[in-house]
């Protein structure tokens, strides 16, 4: 796609290195290890402290250290190499091309909430946007003409404090767009911007623009003149959790979004709705036909076949959905625009509870989408039974919701030394390879002992990235001598450790591992066998039970009975995760089957050689096969929570006691265990080409995209 802005040339910038400007704007660079070190060259300690932003970092640089750049000959080969890679990223052969190229001049358009691109543009707050952000990265590796539309949150997410009695602290951080790779779309040096009439007044929003790639990234901003303060506020940050401001909002992205994108002058041909914040989007799609004749019934049957919907919430209590006195007072003037009155309005998008009539995005969007899908296999069979009484002449299996299980961007997740190892083993175009699982038997030719010291080099990187961001935090103040215990400075590299970190919300279920806490001390404390936990994760910030549950783990972290081994990080973001996902042994994962949709963070672990140890729910369910990691629990329903709780916590001690730990210190005399790096071999060959973005967007683009483009 083309991109409809310059990115500013603010850069004081030797000659012969100025593009590092143009590479700062496009987050291509993110997904690109060698990139990242040619800004890390430049000044290490500066990079690091500048949270690995290169537009600060070219922005705040001494000029005697670039000029001195410029004329190192090490540093001018890996600049060349870099941008030899960069141009011709733009021009090769694409996936697309060749597979697909009905899809010249017909672009997709992708509207989400959030969108987890990089630590640097907090815009996300956890799974769905990451799953967002991985989207966009793959559709730009394969070429589709992909279009986004999102948020830029003046705020952005939160960081985490927790303080001493482990109660969660969100501190807001408003975002300098001037060190951001935004750039605001204008046309005759004015700000390009769309409005949205509401009853008593309008909103205006200006747009910026991201580039990911070959795709462009539009951010809606309602921080604008002309707007009251209040509206002001109105995208300064994600999910407010007063009603008015949050069904605001979605009409924003989702009827605001479609007025984006024809301002830009794009014409897509599917608009994929990432979860039901942007159904919204159906709507205004069927006003436009009306305003040009039609009547509701001929333009929701017209747009119909270019709608796509993605569902990611396997319970009806976490669905999107209003009172319908917030429709009356922000949508009356919609539903004549649409030809409607006010019952056949919200019948479209009814969900009828013993309580009363909600108006619900999911319903709007499905009814409404010529193809919806869950996120795993067994997601897909639970939303069919979920929505059901949508399609009540139709038997659950028919219900037309089909499943696309999620996937990871590998370039994103993966830590350099192993692509490393992979690129002196295999051959030079292996990425290319990613997605066939034959391809991936190569792995028995890579000796143990080199994949065995890659995982001691992450791990122990892990261990001296947390010591530092310790030595930062308690250099700052206000930190008790027991936090800086709890933070992981004790954690010793060499021993198994077990990383626990996502979202907190209660159905995850993290203190499943401390429910008889005298067993497990005494499983990690053996001599000659230690075992740590790593915990992280945010609550969102309404969620007081999420709270409640931090402080519990937190609580029981801080015990001198530990010994160090149970440590929580705060403020998990990408940055913390790609350390976590790449540095730890085992990967746990503890949700109340079926309620984890399908989850990702153990994919981005799988590809980094860790194992897996997780309940049979979501993509594992799919992934495990008996021996490329461990399971807990059953693949079934239980009679209760209690029942369930029970009999998970059970098998999971009982397997990490038995299995997991003995299978870890059983070395041969080189110290390495290769009954751990079997399965290690296993799980790679096994997840990488499955569960990776390739897989998944060519998946959309097969059962979704290319469908829509004929309809
Ligand atoms: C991948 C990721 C998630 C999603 O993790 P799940 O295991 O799917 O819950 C959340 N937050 C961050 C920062 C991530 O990178």
């Amino acid at each position: 796609m083309k991109f409809l802005t310059t990115p500013p040339q603010k850069f004081d910038l030797p000659k012969r290195i100025v593009r590092l400007g143009e590479l700062a704007y496009n987050l291509w660079w993110t997904w690109q290890p060698e990139a990242a070190r040619l800004f890390g060259r430049l000044d290490y300690d500066l990079w690091e402290r500048l949270g690995h932003n290169p537009i600060r970092l070219l922005q705040e640089i001494s000029h005697g250290r670039l000029v001195q750049a410029a004329k190192d000959k090490d540093y001018l080969a890996l600049y060349d190499a870099l941008f030899e890679n960069f141009d011709s990223y733009f021009t090769k052969q694409s996936w697309t091309q060749q597979a697909h190229p009905e899809f010249d001049n017909k672009p997709v358009a992708y509207f989400s909430m959030e969108f987890g691109l990089h630590e640097t543009l907090p815009i996300y707050s956890g799974g769905l946007g990451v799953l967002a952000g991985d989207h966009l990265k793959e559709s730009s590796d394969l070429g589709l003409p992909l279009i986004a539309v999102g948020f830029m949150y003046g705020q952005g997410y939160f960081s985490q404090r927790i303080s001493e009695d482990g109660w969660q602290e969100a501190l807001n951080n408003p975002l300098t767009f001037d060190h951001l790779p935004v750039t605001l779309v204008t046309k005759n040096n004015k700000p390009i911007t769309i409005q949205i009439e509401f009853p008593d007044r309008n909103i205006t929003a200006q747009i910026w623009e991201v580039r990911v790639g070959r795709v462009p990234l539009y951010l809606l901003d309602s921080n604008v003149e002309g707007n009251n303060d209040s509206d002001r506020l109105l995208t300064a940050r994600l999910y407010w959790s007063d009603l008015d401001r949050r069904v605001m909002q979605e009409v924003l992205l989702g009827v605001g979004g479609v007025r984006a994108l024809r301002a830009l002058d794009y014409s897509p041909a599917v608009w994929h709705m990432n979860e039901g914040h942007a159904s919204f989007l159906t709507l205004e799609r069927a006003r436009e036909l009306v305003a040009s004749g039609s009547t509701f019934a001929e333009a929701a049957q017209k747009t119909l076949g270019q709608n796509v919907f993605t569902t990611h919430t396997p319970v009806p209590a976490g669905n999107d959905e209003f009172p319908l006195w917030l429709m009356d007072k922000y949508l009356a003037k919609l539903w004549p625009e649409l030809g409607l009155t006010r019952e056949e309005f919200v019948d479209i998008a009814k969900h009828t509870h013993p309580r009363g009539d909600a108006y619900s995005m999911p319903v709007l969007a499905l009814k409404l989408s010529g193809g919806s899908n869950g996120v795993s296999e067994l997601h897909g069979q639970v939303s069919r039974g979920m929505w059901n009484f949508l399609w009540p002449e139709k038997e659950e299996k028919d219900v037309p919701i089909k499943h696309v299980t999620n996937g990871v961007h590998t370039a994103n997740w993966m830590a350099r030394r192993l692509k490393n190892l992979f690129e002196k083993h295999f051959e030079n175009d292996w990425y290319d390879h990613l997605d066939e699982p034959d391809f991936w038997s190569k792995l028995d030719n890579v000796p143990d002992q080199e994949l065995w010291a890659v995982r001691l080099h992450l791990k122990r990187k892990l261990a001296f990235y947390l010591r530092e961001r310790v030595r930062d935090r308690w250099t700052q103040g206000g930190f008790h001598p027991v936090q800086v215990v709890s933070s992981g400075v004790l954690i010793n590299p060499y021993a198994l450790t077990i990383g626990f970190a996502r979202r907190f919300a209660t159905y995850k279920r993290a203190n499943l591992i401390l429910s008889d806490l005298e067993r497990l001390l005494d499983i990690i404390n053996r001599p000659n066998m230690p075992v740590q936990i790593i915990f992280a994760g945010k609550a969102h910030p309404a969620d007081e039970p999420g709270k409640e549950l931090i402080q519990k783990v937190y609580r029981t972290v801080k015990k001198a009975e530990t010994g160090g081994r149970l440590v929580f990080i705060e403020d998990y973001d990408m940055n913390l995760a790609r350390y976590l996902v790449q540095g730890v042994d085992v990967w746990m994962n503890t949700p109340r089957r079926p309620l984890e949709a399908s989850g990702t963070s153990g994919m981005k672990a799988a590809l980094n050689g860790v194992l897996n140890f997780s309940v049979l729910d979501g993509w594992w369910r799919e992934a495990y096969n008996g021996h490329n990691g461990w399971s807990i629990g059953e693949d079934k329903e239980y009679p209760s929570h209690e029942v369930q709780d029970a009999a998970d916590a059970e098998d999971l001690y009982h397997t990490l006691e038995h299995e997991i730990i003995p299978l870890y210190y059983n070395r041969d005399p080189k110290e390495i265990s290769h009954e751990w790096i079997a399965r290690m071999k296993d799980t790679m060959k096994t997840i990488i080409p499955q569960f990776s973005t390739r897989r998944m967007v060519k998946e959309y683009v097969e059962k979704f995209y290319a469908p829509a483009l004929k309809k």
